[in-house]
């Protein structure tokens, strides 16, 4: 009888450990928190709160991290569009693909090189990676007195960004991203077609100092938001990868504001639930509109690029939006204070430098000159009413 549960119990044991349920360091736990069909509670990281799958209506999942990743988010699509299955795989190849390229080739900020540090830094990327040598890399400068309008650049058509959702966010050793339903669509502006969502992610410097990766006129912005989307014909980002439009990347800068942005604060909450690498938490009824403006608001910048991360694949329509977002000092403090890198060390200065435009063109949605360039005649009409009028031309 003991004997027999004694084979039960080191039966048990073999199972979980095989699960992967073991803790690295007593602070997170490593590789899958896998409870299968049964449905597990949330993972990992000291604070990370934990929620009962089952108990409520968005039941039906339990894993996390690796396979439970993939499934949480079946919890989310499965309620918002019922098509957990293309988003899940999606998620997970994104996450999938980003662990590779960051543990293949040790790459790392400009911010994290030190004498003690061997990573190789943004100048070296390219020897690893030979994308991020190629002619059409992001982030750019933009240099607004040459941008040229395109008539094409309609405003965009969003879908599901005012719908609530549950998001998960987790910290990569670079990054932390927050997924997104596939629900969450966009087209118009200019896009051959429709483009869903993949998940979101911040740039930001440090010490509340500049962050962006993009700038404008050589001015760089504290923090940069990233919407990654790819085109709904792909089940995954490394399909999407393949098509040198397949990914439509989304780039808003944030101000400095005297007030606080309310809603911000809970995707800054989120950042100091998964201080550390692989660390994950999760973010109930969140929609996009409360962070970024409709579509109808927005104007914004077009130009061909890349992935600004290694493997710097060359396969991005990159918009980035004239509007800011808005950010108090007190809330930007905070944000490079919560998480750490993969190595251990504060999350700070995480932003490649601006690359060559190679001979690209930007384009701009809205005309960048005063009306008295624009050949037509009303404007030719207004200019002599302004000169003659006002001795002075609209501008
Ligand atoms: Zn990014």
């Amino acid at each position: 009888m003991a004997q027999k549960s004694v084979a039960k119990m080191e039966q048990r044991l073999t199972s979980e450990a095989s699960l992967g349920r073991q803790k690295d360091d007593g602070s997170r736990w490593n590789q899958g928190e896998a409870g299968g069909s049964t449905g597990r509670g949330k993972v990992n990281g000291p604070e990370a709160k934990t929620r009962a799958i089952g108990t409520s209506s968005l039941d039906g999942a339990g894993n996390w991290r690796t396979q439970g990743r993939s499934a949480h988010l079946s919890v989310v699509t499965g309620v918002v569009d019922g098509l957990e299955g293309a988003s899940r795989a999606g998620l997970k190849n994104w996450l999938n693909y980003e662990k590779e390229v960051g543990e293949g080739g040790e790459w790392c900020y400009q911010s994290q090189l030190s004498c003690h540090d061997t990573c190789r830094g943004p100048s070296e990327w390219k020897n690893n990676f030979p994308n991020c040598g190629g002619q059409r890399q992001s982030p750019i400068n933009i240099v607004t007195g040459k941008v040229k309008h395109d008539p094409k650049l309609t405003n965009f058509i969003f879908e599901g960004h005012e719908k609530l959702f549950n998001m998960s966010v987790e910290n990569h050793g670079h990054s932390a991203y927050f997924s997104l339903p596939q629900s969450v669509r966009i087209r118009g502006g200019g896009l051959s077609g429709t483009y869903k969502a993949v998940q979101f992610h911040l740039h930001w410097g440090e010490n509340g100092g500049q962050g962006s990766e993009h700038s404008v006129d050589g001015e760089q912005f504290p923090m940069e938001l990233h919407i990654v989307h790819i085109k709904e014909k792909y089940d995954s980002l490394k399909e999407a990868l393949n098509d040198s439009t397949g990914v439509a990347a989304f780039a808003f800068f944030f101000e400095v504001t005297s007030g606080q942005n309310k809603h911000l604060e809970r995707v800054i909450d989120a950042l100091g639930k998964v201080r550390y690498e692989g660390n994950s938490s999760e973010i109930e009824d969140f929609r996009l509109t409360d962070i970024i403006p409709q579509a109808s608001k927005l104007s914004y910048y077009r130009y061909l690029g890349s992935l600004t991360t290694p493997d710097c694949d060359q396969a991005v329509v990159w918009t980035v939006f004239k509007q800011t977002l808005p950010i108090s000092k007190k809330q930007l403090m905070s944000v490079d204070k919560q998480l750490l890198f993969g190595t251990g060390k504060p999350m700070t200065g995480i932003f490649r430098p601006v690359q060559n435009l190679n001979g690209r063109v930007v384009y701009t949605s809205v005309p960048a000159q005063g009306l008295c360039v624009l050949p037509n005649l009303i404007t030719l009409f207004l200019c002599l009413f302004c000169v003659f009028g006002q001795q002075r031309c609209l501008n």
